[in-house]
């Protein structure tokens, strides 16, 4: 089944006495091994969409179903371990902690996660294998170029082996050949290991790269075929 199946998504924040709808009846399935693009003017409710789908956030109204399990229901303490155990999540200034080496950054979530140290060590040395990065094992992120730290946070987001993995303009803070570089990337890393990956983007060297595109508009999703056309 899907890694994702979003039905009937609403979200509306409360601004003072303002009711500001960001998301309006949401659909949408996410299938494995999928990279898909979610753009859309600023405003267009992105941002909130992958905090609903990241389970950071809870929904108004609607359901979510995450490999075939509605997290509808589920206790704060449920919804951190889904999330710790099968979503990666990659951000546009990267959010390494620049005290950690690069090994130590990618360890962190199997750390978190509570998996047992010899198979972190190897699990940590294939993903940073799988970025090109062994050699920087032991370097802090700071020692790194930009798209070498971002190559990490990709590393940091697969260790776990994610059944999803949210990127928030992962290639804003990166130079044009260097997004390339970080893309191509990832898209052999999201078919290789099978992984859904859902990418808000503005850039259209990312959208090129998707496989399918969605597009936001006031909080819904806009039914522009030709944008799927592109990719
Ligand atoms: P992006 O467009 O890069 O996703 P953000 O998600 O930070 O940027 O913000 C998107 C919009 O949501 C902006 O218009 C911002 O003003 C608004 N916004 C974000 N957080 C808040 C908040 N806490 N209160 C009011 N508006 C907010
Ligand atoms: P995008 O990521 O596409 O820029 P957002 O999901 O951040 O869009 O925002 C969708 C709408 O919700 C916008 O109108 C924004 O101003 C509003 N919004 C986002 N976050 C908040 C918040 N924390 N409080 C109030 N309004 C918010």
């Amino acid at each position: 089944f899907p890694v994702l199946r979003l039905r009937g998504l609403h979200k509306t924040y409360q601004l003072g006495t303002h009711r500001v709808p960001a998301l309006r009846g949401v659909n949408l399935d996410v299938l494995p091994g999928e990279m898909l693009a979610l753009t859309g003017p600023s405003g267009s409710g992105k941002s909130t969409l992958l905090n609903l789908a990241g389970l950071i956030d809870q929904a108004d109204a609607g359901d979510i179903d995450f490999h075939g399990q509605s997290v509808q229901g589920l206790s704060e303490a449920a919804l951190t371990l889904l999330r710790r155990e099968s979503i990666g999540f990659i951000f546009q200034s990267f959010n390494l902690v620049p005290v950690m080496t690069v090994a130590d950054n990618v360890d962190f979530p199997l750390f978190l996660a509570g998996v047992p140290l010899a198979e972190r060590q190897a699990r940590v040395a294939q993903a940073l294998d799988g970025v090109g990065l062994a050699e920087f094992a032991h370097h802090r992120p700071d020692a790194l170029s930009g798209g070498q730290r971002q190559r990490v946070a990709v590393a940091r987001a697969l260790v776990k082996r994610p059944r999803l993995v949210i990127a928030d303009e992962p290639t804003a803070s990166l130079d044009s050949h260097t997004a390339e570089q970080v893309l191509d990337l990832m898209r052999e890393r999201c078919h290789a290991e099978g992984a859904a990956f859902l990418i808000a983007t503005h850039d259209h060297r990312v959208v090129r790269r998707c496989d399918r595109v969605i597009t936001l508009l006031d909080g819904q999703i806009a039914d522009r075929a030709e944008e799927s056309l592109v990719a």
